[in-house]
């Protein structure tokens, strides 16, 4: 036997340290204890028919939460970028043309894993904060003829809340598929999977669903279905292959599943619990509770004299709101000091907002007037105490 020349790391002789702290950031989410516990039930196999039957609720809770029928339900094993490429790398084949709305980073990153998959993408893009139009998505639909167009309902790094009504039927006029990312926006905001004949939409475990992250409930269309299932090639990932994932699921009509990947059964307990909480509240309630949480905090950030990112009240997304950064401050110890001093973690921009905006995330069982207390009351701190510059 060869001798062990790398030691046993001094710092695993620790106790594991993690603290208590307010996450008010776009993500992830407090988790809350209930479904803290759920997690922390035995690991059990993820082929045994206990597990089955977890993952079946855990579909019609999904089914549920995006207002849908589809039969090719499901959640992927891994955050929400691993729904994004499940999505794209399914329905996408090289050459194909994908159309993205770029309103802020997620259109960009959705463009780039096209890209990295030989699609030929094209883009329309509105400044951050901004929305696009149904003519104006028509008309790129005319131009581009794609196969896919890319829309974020809740485009966290801006704070915008897109508007969804026609856009599918829009898609479908023009023989194109209609994809969109749900995960900021998903049980805070109306959504209707079917009546807004969206093929593919997905979302991550970590913000509205307050599940910790490593989860990602997807489901795919008859249409979507049809073009992925009569791919001439097959897709560039094994991971994410939908073949593979249906069965695992449950989701196709073979008699028997197969060993795919070893699904994270204590992230499926999570997720099963954290869609009970929801379907629990009931969506209607959920999501006019973060409607009138978000106008709340609206209203007092106006009153302190700060300005609101998004300027059309309709676009606001009521799960992450976006400050315009305070004029002469720097964005970063504003952040810092509200983490060191009030324990609470509110972020700076991100990709197009960098800069620009500060981010607070009310997510699920964080949307509530007191948090919103507790977030302003730390922002009056902040701008009392952090360096103002005259210039
Ligand atoms: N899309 C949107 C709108 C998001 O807000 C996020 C997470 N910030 C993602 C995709 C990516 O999710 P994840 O970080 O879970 O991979």
């Amino acid at each position: 036997m060869l001798p062990v020349t790398v030691p046993p790391p001094k710092c695993l002789q620790k106790p594991l340290a993690v603290p208590h702290r307010h996450m008010f950031g776009p993500g992830p989410s407090n988790v809350p204890s209930r479904i803290l516990e759920a997690g922390a039930k035995p690991v059990i196999g993820h082929m045994h028919p206990e597990i089955f039957e977890i993952m079946s609720d855990i579909k019609s809770g999904i089914q549920y939460m995006f207002q849908t029928e589809n039969r090719m339900t499901l959640a992927v094993s891994g955050t929400g970028h691993t729904a994004m490429e499940c999505a794209i790398f399914n329905t996408v084949e090289p050459g194909d043309g994908v159309l993205t709305a770029v309103n802020g980073i997620w259109g960009e990153r959705a463009a780039e894993m096209a890209e990295r998959i030989g699609a030929r993408v094209s883009t329309i893009v509105a400044p951050p904060g901004g929305f696009f139009t149904n003519d104006d998505i028509e008309k790129a639909l005319l131009k581009h003829r794609p196969a896919l167009f890319f829309l974020a309902h809740g485009e966290s790094s801006t704070g915008v809340l897109h508007p969804l009504d026609g856009i599918g039927q829009l898609c479908h006029k023009y023989n194109c598929l209609f994809l969109v990312d749900s995960v900021a926006s998903i049980g805070g905001a109306p959504l209707h999977m079917d009546q807004q004949e969206i093929d593919v939409l997905y979302t991550g475990s970590q913000k509205v669903l307050n599940a910790p992250p490593g989860t990602a409930p997807i489901s795919f269309s008859e249409r979507a279905c049809q073009k992925i299932f009569s791919r001439k090639a097959k897709p560039v990932s094994f991971f994410l292959d939908l073949s593979w994932l249906a069965n695992y699921w449950g989701c196709d009509d073979k008699p028997a599943r197969v060993y795919h990947h070893t699904g994270p059964v204590t992230a499926f307990y999570s997720l099963r619990e954290s869609l009970a909480v929801l379907a629990e509240e009931g969506l209607e309630n959920s999501w006019s509770r973060h409607q009138a949480v978000a106008e709340y905090f609206h209203a007092g950030l106006q009153s302190m004299g700060l300005k609101l990112f998004v300027k059309d009240n309709q676009a606001r997304l009521p799960t992450v709101t976006t400050i315009v950064a305070p004029h002469g401050y720097d964005w970063k110890e504003i952040t810092s000091y509200i983490m060191k001093t009030h324990n609470l973690e509110i972020s700076g921009g991100l990709g197009p907002s960098v800069g620009l905006v500060l981010r607070v995330g009310l997510m699920g069982c964080n949307s509530s007037k007191s948090n919103v207390d507790m977030v302003l009351a730390a922002l009056k701190d902040a701008l009392k105490h952090c360096h103002r510059s005259k210039v």
